[in-house]
């Protein structure tokens, strides 16, 4: 559910008109839309409501502080995978005890400003990262409320490279060491063991291999228990997808939250959701202009404004984003093109045999479901400027981040003296 739709032949995003907005704020641009944020935040929040649970959004999908302060409003907190999101995160009004960080490559740096925030909890990822967070916070008169991050060996996700829960992953602790682990992590001294986590992988829409994980992870908080190791919060990750298309179905939050209740059971604990792309990624589009209409080789290009350096998923995971006409054209029939940018790639390509209606120079197209890893893993490359973003909520809407100037662009950069002269 998102509410992007078209009146009178026009896509509108709520109140706003998508044409108005590209008009004033120029393309490429993503726009955001804080009905469909707080609809998706709402409906986990009530799947789950009769449960002791922590919602922390994975702001890695989408960190902008409009759209964190959004989410913050509503109680939401966070799950952070470096420092500059925990920082993010507290700037936009999270407080530190609704903040879980994940990662497998903490720094020193960034654990004791963790430590010294006061973080809910570290999600760990091996013993190394383990005995670093106990020493600094032993230095620090400290203990860390920690939970393992558990590989279960079960494979799922959208696409191999968002995968995370197989033996090749770099993500989490075997499952056959996990126990011998707890038992050396409750004798550290800086360390106060809380919780086991789990996070398999990305757009899952079948909740099979979720259950597969969630069960094993449930069977091992009962072992831990009878060991005597206090284990207090289930941590479950993120990963549960979205429709990219009309016509997809992915499982509901309403059916997630029914498994998990299933798997669950009785077991006493403190659950931690960390959503990222189910909160976000229906709530953003992002509109681009059409630049040339290239016909070659019986092929024909639809050169866009827009490239693979400011939307990476299809370059990086062959992701299909749905692409709209922001104008429907009754007269237009639909014509069959590849979508792709103006950069030196051939990677820079949205799309390959793509139907959609005739498009001409100048047309405004919108990729659907460009919320969730879309701005936040935009780059520079080719000197191209990180794309505006405005955020709507009814009938207004605002530029929660502008593009930068070429000046801003090479202000970091230096020419050494030796070259001035
Ligand atoms: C990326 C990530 C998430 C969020 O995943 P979504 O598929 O966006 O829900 C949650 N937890 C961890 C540890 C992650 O790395």
């Amino acid at each position: 559910m998102h509410h992007f739709d078209y009146r009178g032949g026009e896509l509108y995003c709520e109140d706003v008109s998508v044409r108005e907005l590209a008009t004033a704020h120029g393309t490429p641009l993503y726009i955001y839309s804080t009905a469909t944020l707080r609809r998706h935040f709402r409906v986990l929040s009530e799947a789950f409501a009769e449960q002791n649970c922590l919602i922390a959004y994975a702001m890695k999908a989408n960190s902008n502080m409009a759209v964190l302060t959004t989410l913050a409003n509503m109680g939401s907190g966070a799950d952070v995978v470096s420092g500059g999101e925990m920082r993010r995160a507290i700037t936009a009004g999270i407080p530190a005890n609704k903040i879980v960080f994940s990662g497998v490559g903490k720094t020193a740096i960034e654990i004791r400003d963790a430590l010294q925030a006061g973080i809910h909890q570290f999600n760990v990822e091996s013993e190394p990262e383990l005995k670093r967070i106990s020493a600094l916070a032993e230095e620090m008169g400290k203990t860390a409320p920690i939970a393992f991050r558990i590989n279960p060996h079960v494979e799922a996700g959208g696409h191999a490279n968002i995968s995370t829960g197989g033996a090749e992953h770099k993500f989490g602790i075997a499952w056959h060491e996990a126990k011998a682990m707890y038992e050396r992590a409750q004798k550290m001294p800086g360390i106060s063991v809380v919780g086991v986590d789990v996070h398999i992988g990305s757009q899952i829409t079948d909740l099979t291999p979720m259950r597969l994980a969630f069960t094993k992870v449930v069977g091992l908080v009962r072992e831990l228990r009878d060991m005597g190791v206090p284990i207090s919060r289930i941590d479950l990750g993120g990963g549960l997808g979205i429709p990219y298309k009309s016509g997809e179905t992915p499982a509901s939050p309403a059916e997630y939250a029914e498994m998990v209740r299933d798997v669950v059971g009785d077991l006493d604990v403190q659950l931690i959701l960390e959503p990222g792309r189910m909160i976000a990624g229906n709530a953003g589009i992002f509109v681009s202009r059409v630049e040339y209409i290239k016909e070659r080789d019986e092929r024909e290009f639809a050169i866009l404004d827009a490239a693979m350096n400011d939307l990476m998923r299809p370059a990086l995971y062959q992701a299909v984003h749905e692409l709209l006409p922001v104008t429907r054209a009754e007269d237009r029939q639909s014509r069959t093109y590849d979508i792709v940018g103006p950069v030196c790639e051939s990677t820079d390509r949205f799309a390959k045999g793509y139907s959609v209606q005739e498009l001409r120079e100048t047309d405004l197209v919108a990729f659907m479901s460009a919320g969730a890893y879309g701005a936040v893993m935009s780059n520079q490359y080719n000197t191209r400027p990180l794309c505006a973003e405005v955020l709507v909520n009814g009938d207004q809407a605002e530029l929660v981040r502008r593009a930068p100037t070429f000046d801003e662009m090479i202000a970091n950069e230096r020419v050494p003296e030796w070259l001035k002269s």
